[in-house]
């Protein structure tokens, strides 16, 4: 948590500890409390780290669809603050919410960019968090040696640092990993190196058995415990496999109906394959009994599966069929959840990018004046603040007699005025520089290293457009003029000091007859038609 920057108060802390507990629903309620009030104000830290929290007791709780919304979530924010170590987090937790509904190509995308940003941190255990979701992705998409490797570098990690939770974690998936790789070699008809494998499994599960209990992480040991009476199960060693399953049924229950459905689930394989066929048969209907309850058709399918397998093997051909038959109705049915889940992910996606865009839209509001368009005092501010020290120039722009223009037309005619006359300099300076409205009826235009006399020829086409601009369009008889102060400095003068010297000269440019640009403290600049009264410097 170091890495994210924060001061986290106690309910956050409090989340943290029940979380690691396996006490995942009152987890979420604590971040959930913390999230409300870092939104009230305005914390886009603390709601992020509270959105990865959230995320990974979802995944625990297998709420996979909940769990991805706020891991976008918390990436999306975590980019926005630029804490790259914890959108690389978020990015793998995503990863493997996303390998939990079976979709791998996206598991696989986010773990790839999760270590590819974490390894441009300093942060080792956000590494060792990334390469733990890649290992894992990589073992589920059938390259358990790949995977392995990074498992092993995480692994390392966290035993350097001596964080015994992480470490039990990693070892868990470590152990997976080997299962895999027994599997593999099995199907290529190694059974050698399949016992072996098994049997590194088998240990590996063992010690992370025994790390997670001394850590107090109940999930992590729940699941280990049941992993490795399922290696023990398959080596034939039913009595070790049992114990184990007696075990978890002692531990205190955690919440997620996924667990209780995948515990019975195991136990049922435990079960028949020790040969206690009624037992494992009761175990295997009450799992599909609250699989349907939960709606979850996976659970379901895996269920019904484990159901015919144990009637075939109790020679019961008719419930075996008939289980087969419904077995095969979940099968396809969860085709059509792939699908739903599939648009719901894009739902998730879409819902992001529309923050996004509504970030980046009141981002753009901040700096643009709202009449115009043009950029506003912040924005030219930080235009100002990022040329400090190189040559630019600066003019000053205010509309001559303005508020006779309201008076004698109307507010409306002189919001138009200040719109046409935005579009002018815009147009008028072209890629040469910056424009904006400081406020009222004055502008600013910033022309970064230029020679004064260019920046004094384009102000004087500012000047030149609007007195000869057609403004009877906007309303009969206006015309329009504007002074202008010009400032230049080769980067050796403050900016707060061309804008006074800016300002002064526009000022002499209104006091000695309006309509006119003043680029020296002795005006250089005049033209041949002011009218009567005002008065041109010569
Ligand atoms: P000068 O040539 O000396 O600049 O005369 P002026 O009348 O332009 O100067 P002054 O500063 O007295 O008046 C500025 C006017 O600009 C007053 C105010 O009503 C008007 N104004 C400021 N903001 C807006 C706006 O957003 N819309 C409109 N229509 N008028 C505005
Ligand atoms: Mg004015
Ligand atoms: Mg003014």
């Amino acid at each position: 948590m170091s890495v994210s920057g924060i001061a986290f108060d106690d309910t956050f802390m409090l989340g943290a500890r029940l979380l690691r507990s396996g006490r995942c629903i009152e987890a979420i309620e604590a971040f959930r409390t913390v999230y409300s009030r870092a939104l009230a104000d305005n914390e886009i830290g603390l709601m992020a780290a509270c959105l990865n929290e959230m995320a990974w007791c979802c995944y625990r709780l297998g709420e996979v669809e909940q769990g991805l919304e706020y891991a976008m979530g918390a990436k999306w924010h975590w980019g926005r603050a630029g804490n790259t170590a914890e959108k690389s987090r978020a990015l793998a937790i995503e990863a493997i919410l996303f390998l939990d509904i079976g979709f791998s190509d996206e598991a696989y995308s986010a773990a790839d960019q999760a270590v590819k940003l974490a390894l441009t941190t300093e942060f080792e255990s956000v590494h060792a968090f990334t390469l733990n979701a890649k290992g894992i992705v990589l073992a589920v998409c059938h390259e358990a040696q790949l995977g392995l490797q990074l498992l092993e570098r995480a692994l390392g990690i966290a035993a350097r640092q001596q964080n015994h939770a992480a470490q039990a974690y990693y070892l868990l998936n470590i152990g997976f990993c080997h299962g895999k790789l027994a599997e593999e070699a099995l199907s290529l008809l190694e059974p050698e190196r399949a016992d072996a494998e098994n049997r590194i499994a088998t240990e590996l599960s063992a010690l992370a058995v025994d790390l997670a209990e001394s850590v107090g992480d109940d999930w992590t040991l729940r699941t280990a415990l049941s992993n490795s009476a399922e290696l023990l199960s398959k080596q034939g060693r039913h009595d070790l496999a049992i114990e184990l399953m007696d075990r978890l049924a002692e531990l205190p229950e955690l919440p997620g109906i996924g667990l209780r459905i995948h515990y019975l689930y195991t136990l049922s394989d435990v079960l028949l394959r020790s040969g206690r066929c009624d037992d494992a048969r009761v175990a295997a209907a009450e799992s599909l009994a609250l699989a349907e309850g939960s709606g979850i058709v996976e659970h379901q399918t895996s269920a019904a599966a484990k159901l015919v397998e144990i009637l075939e093997a109790q020679g019961d051909t008719r419930a075996a069929f008939a289980m087969h038959k419904r077995f095969h109705g979940l099968y396809v049915r969860q085709a059509g959840e792939t699908a739903r889940r599939r648009a719901r992910v894009e739902e998730i996606r879409s819902e992001t990018d529309r923050l996004r865009d509504e970030a980046s839209m009141l981002a753009e509001q901040v700096m643009c004046d709202p009449l115009t368009g043009i950029a506003n005092r912040r924005s030219f501010d930080q235009i100002l603040n990022r040329l400090a020290g190189s040559p630019i120039a600066i003019g000053m722009l205010d509309i001559d007699l303005f508020k006779s223009v309201n008076d004698r037309f109307s507010h409306i005619v002189g919001d138009a005025v200040l719109q046409r006359i935005a579009r002018i300099m815009v147009d008028q300076i072209g890629p040469h520089g910056h424009a904006a409205r400081l406020g009222g009826e004055e502008f600013a235009l910033i022309f970064p290293d230029i020679a004064e006399a260019t920046a004094a020829a384009l102000c004087e086409g500012v000047r030149v457009a609007v007195a000869n601009a057609d403004w009877s369009h906007i309303a009969e008889g206006l015309a329009v003029t504007v002074s202008v102060g010009l400032a230049t400095g080769r980067g050796d003068v403050p900016s707060g000091l061309l804008l006074q010297m800016a300002d002064r000269r526009l000022y002499m440019a209104k006091t000695t007859g309006r309509d006119r640009i003043i680029s020296r403290d002795t005006p250089i600049l005049v033209h041949d038609n002011a009218e009567p009264r005002k008065q041109s410097i010569a």
